[in-house]
């Protein structure tokens, strides 16, 4: 959440700045803001609530020139939406400038602090007050060297700071020379030859170079357009490590689509293919997944697995549940990441933890790595971004190649995690009792899946009649069952994140434990239900729904035509091992959320309230 962008060179800073605002404001778009040090050497700050459009409207009148900057687009966590309390935010003496990803927990204590001293806070924010304390540090400093003095400044101030953040900082007195730090939230810095970037993330500078360096927590970065120093917080220097960007910025643009989830949704063909490319193991009918780093011995003497992750990644891990005990027998437990950092789940000896997160940088996933860790697990990650903090600190795993995800809403990813979890429950599963036929069939089904995906995303345009029919819903069911139980949940996320429809998901046959009240003419019920070894039980549960008038959409296995005699609306997916299924059917559920939102006007790729890479608690 919340992006930063930095640029020191030859370029207009704000150009610079607003093209890599753009390329981040899936990770807020509350407000954004830019400080630049002019050509007479002072700060000149624009920000403006709302879409960095509104900024680059801003920029155009009032134009701010100047060959260092730094940038931010807001997710707010202390202080509404504003344009006072967007970001940059400058210290009392206005010639510093900070932008800031995370959150000062402490905050409250040092505001009251910098009050009694004098310092009056234009902003509710919590950043304001670390740029008023990072300030404090350099005034009273009394180092000649401006570059030191800003350095301990900031290192005096974050020795301060309860809490998590990534910072990028300026100063007027000294124009050619930021600071940037970390401690929860990524920062990664962009490597040109006469020209460095700071960014959250490398899309943002990718269209620029392709080379860049990931930052470690507690670490300072000390930039000029020509040099780079990483030191410790403490002060140590520090190492560093060049990786080359895995993305064209092609890659990251919308091309022909209108939406990036589209885009997304389309690509999944490729994407699943990605996932599963160079690790489907034929002579031994088995999968390899080699970066789990982990021997055949150690791999047999697993005996518990834990599955962590947060919304999307929450379900593909649920997903993988239901896959690792049917193919492999080993008892699987998912956790809600955010929880199982704090409530002392006991571990036994064996148990290996799998933190699942797109972005890598997920800090309530990340803190579950941390905590696995701590207690002396072993703990991979299955993570699409390279070079992300959950792919460095993790012991091993898997990326998912999806390529870059930048629709909030979470649509390849998803297919890709559950890919992923197929291939280990699959090697799981081979090293135990799973036949050699039977792994041979997963592994032909798995190839298979490209193409069926393909055929599913071919029928947009009937999914998006079924979005137009039912539009004016005011709430929706999705029940499915056992493989399919997570999948209703995906659905029901998807729903609500981007059409703000109030929608809950649910194992089908819980329906009349209490939901069925809610079930009434204006409420329509999706029901994953391809026929599998519970579609039987699926069908009475349409029919409960159906007997109380609630409107009916079914996805089912093509072929399978009985139900359009009981369902309003069918939906066909192609036949595969029930195993996969959630691959196939999560498809048509990202298509009917997405055209229902487009139906209803809201912002697809930017839904209210809503932002990617959650690196806030
Ligand atoms: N806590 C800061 C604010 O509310 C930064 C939020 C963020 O990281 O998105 O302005």
């Amino acid at each position: 959440m919340c992006g930063i962008v930095g640029y020191l060179g030859k370029k207009q800073a704000s150009q610079v700045l607003l093209h890599g605002l753009e390329r981040l404001e899936y990770r807020g778009y509350d407000s954004s803001g830019v400080a630049v040090v002019d050509e007479a050497g002072d700060i000149q700050v624009r920000k403006k609530e709302g879409r960095v459009a509104a900024l680059r409207q801003e920029i155009q009148e009032n134009p701010a020139q100047g060959q260092i900057g730094i940038s931010h687009t807001r997710w707010a966590t202390h202080g509404e939406p504003s344009d006072t309390n967007a970001h940059p935010h400058l210290d009392r003496s206005g010639k510093l400038a900070l932008v800031h990803n995370g959150v000062i927990e402490n905050y409250l204590q040092l505001r009251d602090r910098l009050a009694q001293d004098g310092h009056e806070f234009r902003s509710e924010t919590d950043t304001e007050v670390l740029a008023h304390l990072i300030g404090t540090f350099y005034d009273g400093s009394d180092e000649a060297d401006g570059q030191l003095r800003l350095v301990g400044a900031v290192r005096e101030a974050l020795a301060q700071v309860v809490g998590t953040y990534g910072i990028g900082v300026i100063h007027e007195d000294i124009p050619d020379f930021m600071v940037g730090a970390r401690l929860g939230s990524p920062l990664v810095v962009g490597v040109g030859k006469t020209e460095k970037f700071l960014a959250s993330d490398v899309g943002a500078i990718v269209s620029h170079t392709q080379e860049a360096i990931y930052l470690s927590d507690r670490e300072i970065v000390l930039l000029k357009p020509d040099e780079i120093s990483i030191e410790t917080l403490e002060g140590d220097l520090a190492d560093y490590e060049v990786s080359t960007v895995d993305f064209t910025p092609e890659q990251a643009e919308k091309g022909n689509f209108p939406h990036y989830m589209l885009k997304e949704i389309h690509e999944q063909p490729v994407s699943i293919e990605n996932a599963f490319r160079g690790r489907l193991a034929d002579s031994q009918a088995s999968a390899v997944l080699g970066g789990l780093n982990l021997t055949p011995r150690e791999l047999r003497d697993v005996d518990r697995i834990v599955l962590c992750g947060c919304g999307t990644a929450l379900h593909a891990a649920m997903v993988g549940e239901y896959m690792i005990e049917s193919l492999a027998r080993i008892p699987v437990e998912v956790e809600v990441a955010s929880e199982f950092r704090y409530r002392n789940p006991p571990l036994d000896k064996n148990t290996v933890v799998f933190v699942i997160s797109q972005s890598g940088e997920t800090i309530d996933t990340l803190a579950a790595l941390r905590e696995g860790q701590r207690k002396g697990h072993r703990v991979l990650g299955l993570v699409n971004s390279v070079g992300s903090t959950i792919a460095r600190e993790s012991d091993g795993g898997s990326y998912l190649h999806s390529g870059p995800e930048i629709g909030v809403a979470a649509t390849k990813s998803f297919t890709s995690q559950v890919t992923v979890l197929a291939l280990l429950a699959l090697l799981l599963g081979r090293m135990r009792h799973l036949s050699v036929d039977y792994g041979q069939k997963m592994l032909a089904e798995i190839r298979e899946l490209p193409k069926k995906v393909e055929q599913i995303i071919n029928q947009s345009e009937a999914i998006r009649r079924i979005a137009v029919k039912y539009n004016e819903a005011p709430a929706m069911l999705f029940l499915g069952r056992q493989f399919n139980y997570a999948t209703a949940l995906e659905g029901a996320l998807k729903m609500k994140e981007i059409s703000y429809i109030f929608a809950s998901g649910h194992a089908s046959a819980e329906l009349k434990h209490g939901v069925i009240a809610l079930v009434s003419e204006e409420v329509p019920s999706v029901f994953i239900m391809p026929k599998d070894s519970v579609y039987e039980k699926n069908v009475s549960t349409l029919e409960e729904v159906k007997a109380r008038k609630g409107p009916t959409i079914a996805i089912t296995t093509e072929g399978n035509s009985e139900l359009e005699r009981i369902a309003d609306e069918v939906i066909y997916i192609p036949e595969c091992h029930e195993t996969l299924n959630p691959i196939l059917s999560v498809v048509p559920l990202q298509l009917l959320s997405y055209h229902f939102a487009v139906e209803r006007g809201c912002d697809v790729d930017k839904p209210r309230n809503l932002a990617k890479s959650v690196t806030v608690e």
